[in-house]
């Protein structure tokens, strides 16, 4: 039977904007829209990473310049655009600025998170059936879950607020703001029925560095006041130093400050990775080298030209000198690079040369 073409009730401009995006906020520079998601809570087979993954935002403000998540906003505007749903800023904006920087200034807002979470994890269902077996949950893998706009939309509080409904499960937050801090209070809860750790990422100790990489974001000294409170708190925290950045972040002296630091704050572990660049982050990264360390582009181009990652050589440098600072300062480590998540260090990669002579110097 031929489908019905019904006459549109409203003249085609107002039916744009009834279905357009609205926008729920402005700040400065950003604008943030809000958005329905039909499912919150990615399993393995998305992430690629063995684990369930919530980001409660898409896109990021802190805008940190070797940010490998960029390319998670792209496929949110082409899903818009598909369907006519651009509007404002986002409609303005669309092809007239590149989308690693798209990704810093619309922000989506995934406003039914927390009742699409309740639904998914309802008592019995496939999710939460796997998720009480031990599978883990990581809370802001593509987007920081405590940007600035959740001191505005809160999502991320009430995504705690459903977990902390539910006992027995295994939950990781990622975060480099102290607004963690903040839900103290709920991430107390859940600790007490559920595994919990929070990871504060740190990549430097540098203030004005840090200024220049991660520009918008929380400054490190803040970041370390985080963990002491967390960890005063009885909540398990650890810390981030990922990506280190090659001739950037790599200094030896500079690594052991930070580890010293954040095991004084009351972190009981450290994870650490060198910096891998695919598609999208490269093309915000290696530019972004010429013009703030020109004298660093040409070592980067060679080393990156051929893999999204650090020779071997560099890697098992990193792997090697980081295991051996947790020891001194009695941290838990674990090092990333090609595997989401590496075992200990071996013997024979701890037996490595000083990492003194090759870690600025390899790439
Ligand atoms: S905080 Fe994380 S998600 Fe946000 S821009 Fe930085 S690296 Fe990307």
């Amino acid at each position: 039977m031929p489908t019905v073409q019904l006459p549109a009730l409203f003249p085609p401009a107002v039916e744009k904007s009834l279905r357009a995006l609205p926008v729920i906020g402005e700040q400065r520079d950003i604008t943030y829209y809000g958005t329905h998601a039909q499912n919150v809570l990615n399993g393995p087979q998305a992430t690629g990473m063995g684990f369930w993954s919530i980001n409660p935002y898409t896109g990021c403000a802190f805008g940190c310049a070797y940010c490998y998540a960029r390319y998670t906003h792209r496929y949110v505007v082409e899903r818009a655009a598909a369907a006519d749903r651009l509007t404002g800023p986002l409609e303005r904006d669309a092809g007239a600025i590149p989308p690693w920087l798209a990704f810093e200034r619309h922000i989506f807002v995934k406003r039914n998170a927390a009742v699409v979470l309740g639904r998914t994890l309802r008592h019995g269902s496939e999710k939460h059936t796997a998720l009480i077996r031990g599978d883990s949950i990581v809370i802001g893998t593509a987007t920081d879950p405590y940007q600035p706009a959740e001191r505005t939309f809160r999502i991320t509080r009430q995504i705690l607020e459903v977990l902390a409904e539910h006992p027995g499960l295994d939950i990781v937050i990622i975060s480099k703001s102290p607004l963690i801090t903040r839900d103290i209070d709920v991430l107390s809860r859940i600790r007490r029925r559920s595994r919990l750790s929070v990871h504060i990422s740190l990549i430097t100790l540098d203030r004005a560095l840090a200024r220049r990489l991660e520009p918008r974001a929380p400054t490190p000294e803040s970041r370390l006041r985080a963990v002491r409170r967390l960890s005063d708190a009885g909540i398990e925290v650890g810390v981030n130093c990922m990506p280190v950045l090659p001739g950037i972040t790599d200094n030896p002296r500079d690594l052991e400050a930070l580890v010293r630091a954040v095991a004084a704050a009351g972190a009981t572990r450290l994870a650490a990775g060198g910096l891998r660049l695919q598609h999208e982050a490269r093309k915000r990264y290696l530019p972004f080298i010429a013009q703030e360390f020109p004298h660093l582009a040409d070592r980067y181009q060679r080393a990156y030209a051929h893999s999204h990652h650090l020779s071997d050589r560099y890697r098992d440098g990193l792997r090697a000198f980081m295991a051996r600072l947790c020891r001194r300062y009695g941290l838990r480590t674990r090092t990333y690079d090609d595997e989401p998540e590496n075992s200990e260090p071996s013997s024979a990669t701890e037996a490595a040369p000083d990492p003194q002579l090759v870690l600025p110097l390899t790439m």
